[in-house]
């Protein structure tokens, strides 16, 4: 704990320690120093964009979602370009700046379909192409029978900007074979970050916890990641979320309202490199997330214009880009409208 509160790095078993003897608060109060010392104006960052799940199909079929679909499934869709091009148009009339389009790994969509796509949408907005996670971008270098750096390539050229860190789950096999045996285990979602940052492009880290995993596999998680950014730079943020039990083939429980803030404030002290720490309003709702600019936090992620995943699963937390300042600010901290790189666009009063 001392160790923690002189800012100086944990190892993996110093980070156990700490996580299975340290109280809510104490971590909470810890994790906070360092934030305050990342980031002393006491700004809360958002940024306003859409997701866009392009298709629902999927052939992970991972046991821990509640949003694919079979394809000869009823619900089961793709959606047309004229749709795709119909959300950028209302995102773009609402300030956003980013669109995050993630499926599904359609099996009959290939690189060409994605070239296709995002150069058409170049054509028509101005607008940051965040999208395809490592999974998809794995899956396309597959069945294209080339290798992810040259998938990368191809894509920016025609248009994606940056990598969202979504299907990290945990980086930790074990877990991933029991949650989702279909999908890339850690190494090959590390080797897509690691190509994706060395050729500049920003990506970000993500982790769903509360599933089926243990404190040493957290913390296992937290220090590949940390690992990776001592190599590259290339995460721009982290965001933890919890599990979503409902509608899914896994089940089980939720994670409670401490057992989110203190993966929160843990992920904040063991993640030492890296500047912004998301809290998750979407999976916490807004009243959790006031408290995790507390526990750590310093960016209220994505306005969400539209969600579908989490949805899925039957949590269904919604907010404008206007009670989300109105959030931040009640919690005492001033909102500001950033992009995907974390530059400040926006800077709002503290007082409406
Ligand atoms: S989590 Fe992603 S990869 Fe897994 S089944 Fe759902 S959509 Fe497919």
């Amino acid at each position: 704990m001392k160790k923690a509160s002189q800012g100086k790095r944990l190892d993996a078993e110093e980070g156990l320690v700490l996580f299975k003897q340290a109280d809510l608060l104490t971590l909470g109060e810890l994790a906070s120093t360092v934030r305050k010392r990342l980031h002393p104006e006491r700004l809360v960052t958002f940024i306003v964009d859409r997701n866009i799940n392009y298709t629902n199909i999927c052939v992970n079929r991972c046991k821990f979602c509640a949003f694919y679909r079979d394809a000869d499934k009823r619900e089961a869709y793709i959606l047309s370009k004229e749709e795709i091009f119909r959300k950028i148009e209302e995102t773009i009339a609402q300030s956003g700046t980013q669109i995050l389009m993630q499926g599904g790994v359609h099996p009959d969509l290939g690189i060409e379909y994605f070239e296709d796509l995002f150069s058409s949408i170049k054509e028509r907005f101005t607008i940051q192409i965040h999208s395809l996670s490592p999974a998809e971008i794995s899956f396309l270098a597959k069945k294209a029978n080339i290798s992810v750096l040259d998938v990368l390539k191809r894509l920016r050229a025609s248009g994606l900007d940056s990598i969202p860190g979504g299907g990290a789950e945990i980086l930790v096999d074990r877990v991933r074979e029991k949650v989702s045996p279909n999908k890339i285990r850690w190494k090959q979602w590390a080797e897509v970050m690691r190509t994706a940052q060395k050729i500049g492009m920003p990506t970000t880290a993500t982790m769903m916890f509360g599933s089926l995993e243990t404190n040493k596999e957290i913390i296992e998680h937290l220090v590949r990641l940390r690992d990776i950014q001592d190599e590259t730079r290339g995460f721009t943020a982290f965001i933890p979320w919890t599990y979503q039990p409902g509608n899914t083939e896994l089940g089980g429980r939720a994670a409670t309202a401490v057992e989110y803030l203190k993966v929160l404030a843990l992920s904040r002290i063991m993640l030492d490199n890296f500047d912004n720490i998301q809290a998750s309003w979407v999976t916490q709702g807004a009243k959790i997330a006031q408290v995790a600019l507390e526990f750590g936090a310093n960016d209220f992620g994505s306005t969400m214009i539209e969600e579908n995943v989490v949805a899925a699963a039957g949590v269904t937390f919604r907010m404008t880009k206007q009670e989300i300042m109105n959030v931040i600010r009640d919690a005492g901290y001033i909102p500001a409208q950033r992009n995907t790189t974390y530059n400040i666009l926006n800077k709002y009063d503290l007082k409406l």
